[in-house]
């Protein structure tokens, strides 16, 4: 077979413009998208490890497209990170997480995932004020979730950015915690609230050692500089048992359920012996 260079640009052409064609349409509906309403939120139960109470809830952003039907994060947040639509679809995620746990009415709070983008954004505090006020929920009732590689870029705009945010009353969360370079460092430099270990560590934990030293470690730590440790990825009564024995604060996962639309939270409720 011919081996030079032009045989394989030309392999390689039809597949590059498939692609760049497929990122054009997804960039068009996701513009769609918001304006039509396709966007919609589910909610996940945490609850605490001691005793079994629902504390809150994390949103969890789904997409009903009109023809592929629902579209997970995983697909899209990266495309709406990178043209910048993570911002207006942050802030409806916003407006309608709050609006959400306000109508809840029963005092547990709603978490909302931040990119990256929000976070750099100026005007993010802005936004997060209007959710509150147009929502009228307690300041103290949402929490902020955010990564490390948030932080990683503007090592000072982020935490004067976390200070407005903690200055409103939210509280705010390190997400996946444990995956990135500096977890720990990052620990020490900005105010978190809430620290939440990666699924990752949580599911061998029955089975590696390593993953259990870890997440002792984690919620010792984070006991004693009063930070609330939430478990991610929660789903044996097993995992559950260790954590306890570790002494995690909190725990999510589908061992408690799974994402569900509002309307199913009503049951959920009830479940928990709330009204
Ligand atoms: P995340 O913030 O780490 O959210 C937790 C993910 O783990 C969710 O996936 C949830 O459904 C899944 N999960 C929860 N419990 C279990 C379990 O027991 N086992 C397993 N295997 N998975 C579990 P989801 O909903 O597909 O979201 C994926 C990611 O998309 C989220 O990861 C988050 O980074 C991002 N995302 C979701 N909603 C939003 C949003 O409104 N804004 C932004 N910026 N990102 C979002
Ligand atoms: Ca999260
Ligand atoms: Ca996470
Ligand atoms: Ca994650």
């Amino acid at each position: 077979a011919k081996e030079d260079g032009r045989d394989r640009f030309c392999f390689f052409e039809p597949a590059m413009d498939a692609r760049m064609k497929e990122r054009h349409r997804l960039e068009r509906d996701l513009r769609r998208a918001l304006a039509d309403g396709q966007f919609l939120l589910n909610h996940q139960p945490i609850v605490a490890v001691a005793s079994g109470a629902l504390v809150g809830f994390e949103a969890l952003l789904r997409w009903r497209h009109p023809e592929r039907g629902m579209v997970s994060p995983a697909d899209f947040i990266p495309m709406a990170e990178e043209t910048g639509l993570i911002v207006p679809i942050g802030r409806w995620v916003l407006e309608r997480a709050c609006e959400d746990a306000a109508r809840w009415g029963n005092g547990l709070k709603v978490a909302v995932n931040v990119s990256p983008k929000q976070l750099a954004d100026r005007d993010f505090p802005l936004a997060v004020e209007r959710a509150l006020s147009l929502s009228g929920l307690a300041p103290n009732l949402l929490e902020l979730e955010i990564t490390e590689n948030a932080l990683m870029a503007d090592v000072e705009g982020a935490m004067s950015m976390m200070l407005r945010l903690k200055s409103l009353g939210c509280c705010i969360a390190m997400d996946d915690f444990g995956t990135g370079y500096s977890s720990l460092g990052y620990l020490r430099t900005f105010p978190f609230d809430k620290v939440k270990i990666d699924r990752s560590f949580v599911q061998d934990l029955a089975s590696a050692r390593e993953s259990g030293a870890i997440v002792r470690a984690v919620t010792g730590l984070c006991g004693s500089l009063g930070i609330t440790s939430t478990a991610e990825g929660v789903e044996t009564k097993e995992q559950l048992a260790l954590l306890q024995a570790e002494g995690c604060d909190q725990a999510q996962g589908y061992l408690f359920g799974r994402p569900a639309p509002v309307e199913d939270l009503p049951a959920l409720f009830a479940r928990f012996g709330l009204r």
